[in-house]
């Protein structure tokens, strides 16, 4: 009897791990507010503690890079608004990749601001059904997000030009289909600095590296994105999350005057050294399951 119950147990608890692990997660450095600040020439911090978004801010208008939760608009609009600048004056916006922590907010800010949408082509269809065509999300709902169109489709190399200011789309793909990694360079007074916001090159819980059906390529593409990244020069290493360029660490640094604290060269090799590093164990061992 004790065992039929204990067993019975372990069904309920495994069954209520299922289901909670079938529902995205929004954790709470995602909504916790962040304050708002200029990290160099016009280039700006306007996302939350952990789920980043970046204002350029040009003559003709602004870009908003990544929209975050389907929650995030009115906290993305407050941190534009803190530092002076317009809602209405954002007209390009552009995302890291087709995931919900970083487009969901997409449906909502084109509507208020009229902005034109830039996705990369590989994401397109995963933006515009609201995350029904993603290759590993598609048939858990939790992951979906209010679908969006695209004004542009953009291609791996092509730029985004306002205001005199041009940002390059580069194809870093493998988390999704078509992750974005977004470089421009920042002109201050008397140096140039290349920034780097990267899309992302984690491998998340669940995916299929080998064999993978709905994206037979995935490990070749995320192997392509490694050697894109490399090749990038990097002074300003930002990223689709806080956590990938520690902002936690940098942002009181910054804020006690230490100006340069977001030019972090080296701090970008170690990232991508690591996280290089966890994909090819990732492969490894899927790989080694296979055989
Ligand atoms: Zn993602």
């Amino acid at each position: 009897m004790i065992r039929k119950n204990s067993r019975a147990l372990i069904v309920l608890a495994l069954s209520v791990f299922c289901i909670m692990r079938s529902f995205a997660q929004i954790r709470p450095e995602w909504t916790h507010p962040f304050p708002a600040f200029h990290i160099a020439g016009n280039l700006y911090y306007v996302g939350s503690e952990d789920l980043a978004a970046y204002l350029i801010v040009t003559p003709q208008g602004d870009i908003l890079i990544n929209s975050n939760l389907a929650s995030s608009p009115p906290q993305i609009k407050k941190s534009v608004e803190s530092l002076g600048f317009h809602w209405s004056d954002i007209k390009i916006l552009l995302i890291s990749h087709g995931h919900y922590d970083h487009c969901a907010g997409s449906a909502e800010i084109l509507r208020e601001t009229h902005a034109k949408y830039e996705v990369m082509a590989q994401d397109v269809s995963v933006v515009q059904s609201g995350g029904a065509t993603d290759f590993h999300y598609a048939n858990d709902k939790s992951m979906h997000f209010p679908p969006a169109h695209v004004d542009r489709i953009l291609h791996d190399g092509d730029t985004v030009s306002l205001g005199g200011v041009t940002l390059t789309a580069h194809l870093t793909a493998g988390h999704t289909r078509g992750t974005t990694t977004w470089t421009f360079d920042e002109g201050e007074a008397s140096r140039t600095l290349h920034v780097v916001i990267v899309g992302s090159p984690n491998v998340n819980p669940g995916y299929k590296l080998v064999h993978n059906a709905r994206y037979p390529q995935i490990a070749a593409d995320y192997r392509h994105g490694f050697a894109v990244l490399k090749n990038l020069p990097c002074d300003i290493f930002l990223g689709a999350h806080g956590g990938y360029f520690d902002l936690e660490a940098k942002y009181p640094r910054f804020k006690a005057g230490d100006k340069n604290a977001f030019i972090d060269p080296a701090g970008y090799k170690a990232y991508l050294a690591d996280r290089e590093q966890a994909f090819e164990a990732e492969l490894k061992k899927q790989s080694t399951a296979h055989h």
